[in-house]
């Protein structure tokens, strides 16, 4: 990856945005708000742009770097990610470097030496890195042509990632006068706006919103029922199309692949403990055009670009919004209309929130991936517009339903489900709250299972005190309760617990439970009951 000592920074200036974006970037034009953001830096105009995840935000500073005299100064918050931006731009032949906190001496001398020489086309950095006073002092010497501040809600305190760091950019216009500076996120509340405009001191900021409104994109959201036989119905419908299964696990990818292959689809599985060669056999074969079903892990992802991915299913509950939007996304790139539908259970939810609550991860990521599960999985459980709601998790006002969601075709029905809840929460309660949905579903049902019988649960006076009602009745409760916190699961398949806090008043009879009434989708018959 060493820049060849020939690399010298302005051979781009005098060229215009689109040309260097066809003939470096090898895109065909800007899209839409692309266009405004790179003339706004090309005039020296302080921009803030609020795109979600995606939709190009880089080439908003990317190009305008290249194109104006100057060093290109991208600060940025992750170390991951600033390293993939700066492989991928010295593939397309850009001088790009990145300086932070986990190079070793012998890395970060060789940028000093590049930086001093007037070869670094763009700079990323993170924001500590920027403020020390070396580094300041080394690059208040060098003419910038641009300072990108990427992922700038990282700068409000009102938002989930609040990095103190970014504080201390508040400075920026002092060490770097006259210089454009271009702040971007997908993070697109009104309150996280104001924040950003006032802590990086750009009052005179041209603001370009993007919407992230897809309304070709038909939302849906089921119960997890049969999963094979709901994701057929979804397939059967654009034979001649690719769809893009999502998966949570590799294993599951590899079996569901299988699955739909035996009934003679073509079907293929895809998750990063492929082999390079069958990664890249299955991505031709993808870009190839030939009507395809690949199932996959959230490995499958960059570079997708395939326009007509007619749909695009969940098998598994995505862990936030951002990820599910940015999935579902893939879906109707030419503008057609096109199908997504997640499949969600309560179990999943249960253990989703428990993986988390394990995790090594330092809290306050936690809790900001805490907060976006929640997100998520109010999402699943929403009886109102699911685009409206989906929009509404990126600061979206959406004026009206948009009608052809599932809650927009069939309005979803609810009805007072306290006395339901109370029986389900009791039969956890007398069976020791150790056991699965499978089991205390069974003995609200008075089924006489080998499990009822070693336990001796028909003795127990909630056994049969559900008869009345279906298992997938039961299944849709529970699942209803884990997603408002009444319920909670412990380990990978630990049984179901009260969440006393929330249980309590429900079985008291404090606090009524309205509940959704589960469409009736197809039975759960030739897959592993769920809840
Ligand atoms: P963001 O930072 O907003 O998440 P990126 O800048 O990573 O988005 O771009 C998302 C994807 O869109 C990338 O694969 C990129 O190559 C592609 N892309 C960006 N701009 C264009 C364009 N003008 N034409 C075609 N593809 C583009
Ligand atoms: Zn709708």
């Amino acid at each position: 990856t060493a820049s060849s000592p020939g690399i010298r920074r302005d051979r781009f200036v005098g060229r215009t945005p689109e040309d260097v974006l066809q003939t470096v970037f090898g895109f065909h034009g800007f899209r839409s708000l692309q266009a405004k953001a790179v003339g706004n830096v090309m005039d020296g105009q302080d921009t803030l742009v609020l795109m979600p995840t995606g939709g190009g935000k880089s080439v908003c500073y990317q190009v305008p770097a290249l194109c104006r005299p100057g060093m290109g100064l991208v600060i940025s918050p992750l170390i991951a990610l600033m390293d993939d931006q700066v492989a991928g731009l010295r593939q397309l032949g850009i001088n790009a470097a990145a300086l932070h906190s986990e190079l070793d001496e012998e890395e970060s001398a060789k940028i000093r030496s590049d930086l001093a020489g007037g070869r670094v086309d763009l700079l990323y950095i993170s924001p500590e890195r920027l403020l020390s006073s070396g580094t300041l002092d080394r690059l208040v010497r060098i003419p910038l042509s641009v300072i990108a501040i990427d992922e700038a809600h990282c700068i409000s305190a009102w938002g989930h990632e609040f990095r103190p760091e970014y504080r201390a950019l508040t400075a920026l216009p002092r060490h770097f006068p006259g210089v454009p500076r271009i702040a971007l996120t997908a993070t697109a509340d009104e309150r996280t706006r104001e924040d950003i405009l006032r802590a990086l001191d750009m009052p005179h900021a041209d603001i370009l919103v993007s919407s992230f409104h897809r309304p070709n994109l038909n939302i849906t959201v089921q119960a997890k029922g049969s999963e094979i036989k709901q994701l057929l119905a979804v397939t059967q419908q654009h034979k001649d199309a690719a769809c893009i299964v999502y998966c949570g696990s590799r294993a599951r990818t590899e079996r569901i692949a299988e699955s739909l292959k035996s009934r003679g689809l073509p079907a293929l599985p895809y998750h990063a403990g492929l082999s390079p060669q069958e990664k890249k056999a299955a991505l031709l074969r993808f870009r190839s055009g030939e009507p395809l079903i690949i199932v996959a892990t959230i490995a499958f992802g960059m570079g997708i670009d395939r326009p007509d991915v007619r749909s695009v299913v969940h098998l598994d509950m995505p862990a936030s919004p951002e990820a599910y939007y940015q999935q579902i996304g893939r879906a109707g790139r030419d503008g057609l209309p096109s199908e997504t539908v997640m499949l969600y259970g309560g179990e999943d939810m249960a253990r989703a929130r428990y993986w988390l609550d394990q995790s090594a991860a330092p809290e306050q990521e936690k809790r900001v991936m805490r907060n976006r599960l929640e997100a998520m999985i109010a999402l699943t459980e929403t009886t109102g517009c699911r685009t409206q709601a989906l929009l509404q998790c990126f600061g979206e006002v959406l004026e009206e339903p948009c009608g052809h969601c599932d809650n927009c075709r069939t309005p979803a029905l609810t009805f007072d489900g306290t006395q339901a809840a109370r029986k389900l929460l009791s039969a956890i309660y007398r069976t020791g709250e150790c056991f699965g949905a499978l089991h205390v579903i069974a003995v609200l049902r008075g089924k006489m299972t080998p499990v009822v019988e070693r336990n001796g649960h028909d003795k127990l006076s909630v056994w049969g005190i559900g008869k009345e009602r279906s298992e997938t009745f039961w299944r849709g409760v529970t699942r209803q309760l884990i997603a408002r916190g009444a319920l909670k699961t412990e380990g990978q398949y630990g049984g179901l617990l009260l969440n006393h806090d929330i249980a309590r008043p429900i079985l008291r009879g404090d606090m009524e439970v309205h509940l959704r009434a589960d469409p009736v989708t197809h039975s759960n018959s030739d897959s592993t009951p769920r809840s």
